[in-house]
């Protein structure tokens, strides 16, 4: 197994209910020499390509549908000939962000998107938003969370469209069903295990 994970960060703004705040995201592209697949797609689709290194973009796989997750996808589609993969949840936010074109195939719980000899499994995980999901990699022992866990707790749920009860339960039904050594890779700052989240979260 060659797969690996490589990470970029890159900065610019997230809006959201007529209130717009600067932000760092994560950019995260799994895969092997060959293939992978993009993990969301903000702000700068030269520092993706970077990340992409001349590899094959399978998917451009997006964790939710706010205008810092997806705001370059539809030019990294253009750039690489590569699906936009989204839960269909997420059409009102999406259609915030581009309104002259959708994304390519639906997201569904369960899903496994395979790329580089890996399994990338989708798991639904509403709250942050409706349509969220995180990804998990068994073979690297990691997940990756976008917006849905942090390092030290579950993201915000203050705007439209979020739930504060819903993501605490997509939490305790979907990722904290992972290993406690579960690597986390967040959509915004460091990285966390399953493991210490549970006890932030429950104790
Ligand atoms: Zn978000």
């Amino acid at each position: 197994m060659t797969v690996r994970v490589d990470h970029a960060v890159v900065s610019g703004t997230f809006s959201l209910d007529g209130e717009t705040f600067d932000v760092d995201n994560n950019i995260w592209v799994v895969g092997d020499d060959d293939e992978c697949l993009v993990i969301d797609a903000p702000h700068d689709v030269d520092a993706i390509l970077a990340v992409v290194a001349g590899r094959t973009v399978k998917a451009i796989v997006c964790t939710h549908a706010h205008d810092d997750h997806v705001r370059v996808a539809p030019e990294l589609r253009e750039r690489t000939g590569a699906p936009v993969l989204l839960h269909p949840d997420d059409r009102p936010l999406w259609e915030l962000t581009h309104r002259d074109h959708l994304w390519d195939a639906d997201l569904a719980d369960g899903q496994s998107v395979k790329v580089a000899g890996a399994a990338v499994t989708v798991l639904h995980t509403p709250g942050h938003a409706p349509g969220a999901v995180c990804l998990y990699v068994h073979d690297l022992g990691c997940v990756f969370t976008g917006d849905t866990l942090f390092q030290g707790g579950p993201g915000a749920t203050g705007r439209s469209f979020s739930d504060a009860g819903l993501i605490v339960e997509s939490i305790r039904q979907q990722l904290f069903a992972l290993p406690d050594d579960t690597v986390v890779h967040t959509g915004h700052g460091e990285d966390t295990t399953i493991g210490a989240e549970r006890q932030a979260l429950d104790g």
